[in-house]
């Protein structure tokens, strides 16, 4: 038997998050402990312990410091970023500045503690591979993680590391709008409608990004022609224009500002989103909140109108991006034959609405799941990278694209494009440079990502130095730098001295966003010691519920009990009393003594109740 179960395709989303895997020929989604599809890629933390997925989010209203979503969008991000600096106004829970990198402050078992966003995101993973171990039955270490078509190079790295954080080995980081044109593939083959070649626009609205894919699909090959997308628009954007809303509202009927109290906030946040989903079906509706804030008992309407309204921009906007990818892959809109919705934010009417105008009335396609799409995707790129033998996937090939244009910087702060946007990968690409001083000793290659002219306006990945240059005036020596990247859409970079051969390693340093060796793996040995502090605490937990329930099922089982004398009646109440008395005191101790206090009321039972009363006295060891 195989140590470790199949490889697993996870979809780590900004608001939710699912697991599958590839079972008898068709993708199994997997369900969580709460029967749930999709998982809360939520975690939070106590005085007591750690939750993750729906418990974490389950309790948000009562601990909104401590309760992290949204890790997603600070991954692999810097703390001066803007998107980073505007989401801090909104969010109940801390984010401080460490060498530019934000950090997340939790207070855990009354210390206070700080978390990168790989770690946080890692417990995600952890939660999604325990939820693939218990229905599977056994341990999983490989999986197909997915992300934005968007996430630049740092924000792949930084999610690659989340899943060794976690434990696993990640066969392969793939975009969520290819995995879900994967699934959409495999829908069309099961139905036989893939015939010939098909041009496919995967339109990808979900809570935290947003991005759009245009593929061709011919039999087994997935070509991806162009993407383009934003890293930070989604569902979370629109719940944020209606909290504002209702702040204004509450400013002008109350005289209060709620935004100064994260318990408030957080409420009103939740109650905005479940708004949002009715108004995908209503036309409109009110959010109720008891006791909202000093005393006020809140009730406000919105019409879908109104929602609209709020959003249309962002709404527009999405329009702006689908013309700029399909303008990208050279492709007239008359010549796309589906247009595929994924993410939960595509239900949204005005959303669907506005797109399909955009393509001249034709009917969207909605036969895939928008929230399963990208795990299913995910876990047939596990199964095929897995080896599976199966004709309708094994001859699966993905062609992706590397998002954003990468290059150096130039004399005058030109950037130099090494690899534009929209080239299929994996690639290789060189070019040469001269040195720009006379008799300099080394050359400094600053590495970027981005689409503006000027080098300073792209995102600095790191920087390059070729040490040991040959002596020469200016533009006399040589050196070829080299940009390759991989699968995962992660860059390498080598630079060479074509005259003395002297070569940099492929190491891009001074990233602050990116977390060293040694961090990763010290935040490895941390998720062991959380995982087996929660393990701990659930055992502890599950001995104290059978010691309570033993005490109360006996009570029970006694009262019933028509042949039992009243003095032995008597004895038996008074013990369980005590017992139930104790727990109640006693709700922090450790397994050990629950199973002992419940074996000590076992022996007691069996030495005083006769067995012809028929009381079931469990076997206690
Ligand atoms: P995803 O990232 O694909 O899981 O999408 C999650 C986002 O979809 C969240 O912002 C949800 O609020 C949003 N969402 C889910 N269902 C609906 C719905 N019926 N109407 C509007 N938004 C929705």
């Amino acid at each position: 038997m195989a140590e470790y179960g199949p490889a697993v395709g996870i979809d780590l989303g900004t608001t939710y998050s699912c697991v599958g895997v590839w079972q008898q020929y068709r993708v199994q989604i997997i369900v969580n402990d709460q029967g749930n599809r999709t998982t809360s890629s939520c975690v939070a933390f106590t005085d007591t312990e750690r939750f993750i997925g729906d418990a974490a989010r389950n309790q948000v209203a009562l601990n909104p410091e401590n309760t992290i979503f949204d890790a997603k969008r600070l991954i692999g991000r810097k703390f001066t970023d803007s998107t980073v600096q505007s989401d801090l106004k909104v969010w109940p829970f801390k984010v401080i500045d460490k060498d530019n990198k934000p950090m997340i402050v939790v207070n855990y078992k009354g210390v206070e503690k700080l978390f990168s966003p790989e770690e946080l995101s890692s417990m995600v993973l952890i939660k999604m591979k325990e939820i693939a171990e218990n229905f599977l039955g056994k341990k999983i270490k490989d999986a197909v993680v997915t992300v934005p078509a968007h996430f630049n190079d740092s924000q792949r790295q930084a999610t690659k590391d989340a899943g060794t954080i976690a434990g696993l080995n990640v066969l392969r980081i793939l975009v969520e709008p290819t995995a879900a044109a994967v699934a959409y593939g495999l829908d069309q083959k099961l139905t036989n409608t893939l015939t010939g070649e098909k041009i496919v626009l995967i339109f990808d609205l979900g809570g935290g990004t947003f991005d759009v894919s245009l593929l061709k699909i011919k039999k087994d090959i997935f070509e991806v022609l162009a993407t383009a997308g934003d890293t930070h628009l989604g569902g979370e954007d629109f719940d944020n224009r209606m909290v504002n809303h209702f702040v204004e509202e509450i400013k002008m009927k109350h005289n209060k500002d709620i935004s100064v109290n994260a318990k408030a906030l957080r409420r009103l946040r939740n109650h905005c989103e479940r708004a949002k989903r009715i108004l995908s079906c209503n036309a409109m509706t009110t959010i109720d909140i008891d006791s909202l804030y000093e005393g006020i008992d809140y009730t406000g309407k919105i019409s879908r109108a109104k929602f609209e309204d709020l959003n249309m921009d962002m709404f527009r906007s999405c329009l702006d991006i689908v013309e700029k990818c399909l303008e990208d892959g050279g492709m007239e809109k008359s010549r796309v034959h589906d247009v595929v919705l994924v993410g939960g934010s595509t239900r949204i009417p005005k959303v669907q609405q506005l797109l399909q105008e955009f393509f001249d009335g034709n009917e969207l396609c909605k036969s895939i799941n928008p929230d399963e799409a990208v795990a299913c995707g995910a876990a047939i790129q596990a199964a095929v990278l897995s080896g599976a033998t199966e004709n309708i996937i094994r001859d699966i090939v993905l062609l992706d694209v590397s998002p954003l244009s990468l290059g150096v910087d130039m004399e005058g702060e030109v950037m130099s494009i090494i690899i534009p946007r929209n080239t299929t990968i994996p690639t290789s690409k060189q070019s040469h440079y001269n040195n720009s001083c006379d008799y300099q000793k080394s050359i400094l290659f600053k590495v970027y990502e981005g689409e503006r002219p000027c080098s300073k306006d792209n995102n600095l990945l790191g920087e390059l130095r070729l040490n040991g240059i040959p002596s020469g005036l200016r533009d006399e020596v040589k050196a070829s730098v080299t940009f390759d990247i991989d699968l995962n859409g992660v860059l390498h970079v080598t630079a060479e001295c074509k005259i003395n051969g002297v070569k940099t390693n492929a190491t891009i340093t001074n990233d602050k966003g990116r977390l060293a060796a040694n961090e990763i793996e010290r935040m490895t040995r941390d998720a062991e010691t959380y995982r087996a502090e929660d393990e701990l605490f659930m055992k502890n937990i599950k001995a104290m519920n059978a010691y309570e329930d033993y005490a109360y099922n006996m009570r029970s089982a006694i009262r019933a009990a028509g042949n039992l004398n009243s003095a032995t009646k008597k004895k038996a109440e008074n013990a369980i009393k005590e017992a139930i008395q104790w727990v109640n005191a006693n709700r922090s101790a450790e397994a050990a003594e629950y199973n002992s206090r419940k074996s000590d009321l076992g022996a007691f039972f069996n030495s005083m109740i006769p067995s012809h009363t028929g009381i079931k006295i469990e076997e206690v060891e």
